[in-house]
């Protein structure tokens, strides 16, 4: 089964067609049997305001996004809901259905504070639920949140670093390397899979489409047109996925994410 690692759904922010619903007639369409969702940015934080100050509303609209994750229950695909985190490091909003953490940002974009101890204990609870960190975030941010701070965390870089100071600055840095340094193949280009793939291996490789950026479709077919060898083409496509989340700590039977899914999906009767 195709598992696509990276995708954004909300349905507060109505600038785009981005609804859960919007997703899954894509995701059917491209035979795609389960998902990791992340909120919409713009349901998380002012993005075009750097000086950006948190408000009660701004902390409601955040609560009801991730909330609108958690209650997708749907038929047809198995949900893996990522907590998008941000500045009030809200982690006791933290359930056991929540398979990862979204940590996001661009340049020109309000900071995150790493210096606020809210931050540590927030990585702490992090570690200890063994839940990976999805980061997007400027190059240097990128580096001394693995460097100094994701000890022990599983950290996916998205789109090969396009996002993140780009592929070739995350090859110099040697992240790549890491065995805790995973990555997404959504909006990359074909010729850094390959690169990827040929000098990393394809076990810390997953596929993902960053819808509604990203196309699940046609971001599928350019992994499939690759034509890896099968057996790793299927662990960028599902088996590296189920490979992370197994390791997730929570304490209810069937691992994270959607339970009605669970039962139908990879880690059913686990
Ligand atoms: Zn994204």
């Amino acid at each position: 089964m195709v598992i696509d690692a990276h995708a954004h759904c909300g349905i507060i922010d109505r600038s785009w067609p981005q609804s859960f619903e919007d997703y899954a007639r894509q995701a059917a369409a491209a035979d795609i049997g389960a998902v990791a969702l992340f909120s919409p940015v713009p349901e998380i934080y002012d993005r075009h305001d750097r000086r950006f100050a948190d408000t009660p509303a701004w902390r409601l609209r955040r609560r009801e996004s991730n909330a609108y994750l958690l209650s997708l229950d749907p038929a047809e695909l198995t949900v893996y809901p990522y907590f998008f985190i941000w500045n009030d490091f809200a982690v006791e909003q933290l359930s056991a259905a929540h398979c990862g953490i979204k940590w996001h940002r661009h340049a020109g974009e309000p900071i995150y504070q790493y210096d606020d101890p809210r931050c540590r204990s927030a990585l702490d609870k992090i570690r200890l639920r063994r839940l990976p960190v999805v980061l997007e975030e400027e190059f240097d941010h990128t580096l001394r949140f693995i460097r100094d701070l994701a000890n022990g965390i599983t950290v996916i870089i998205p789109h090969l670093g396009m996002l993140n100071g780009g592929f070739r600055s995350i090859i110099a840095a040697g992240l790549w390397e890491l065995e805790n340094v995973w990555a997404d193949t959504a909006l990359a280009s074909p010729g850094e899979v390959r690169e990827y793939i040929r000098r990393f291996g394809h076990q810390r490789l997953m596929f993902g489409s960053d819808f509604p950026f990203g196309d699940p479709y046609s971001e599928l077919q350019k992994i499939r047109s690759l034509k890896l060898d099968p057996a790793a083409e299927a662990e960028v496509l599902g088996g590296n996925f189920i490979r992370l989340q197994i390791g997730v700590s929570t304490d209810q039977r069937g691992g994270c994410g959607n339970q009605q899914g669970q039962s139908k999906g990879p880690l059913a009767g686990r």
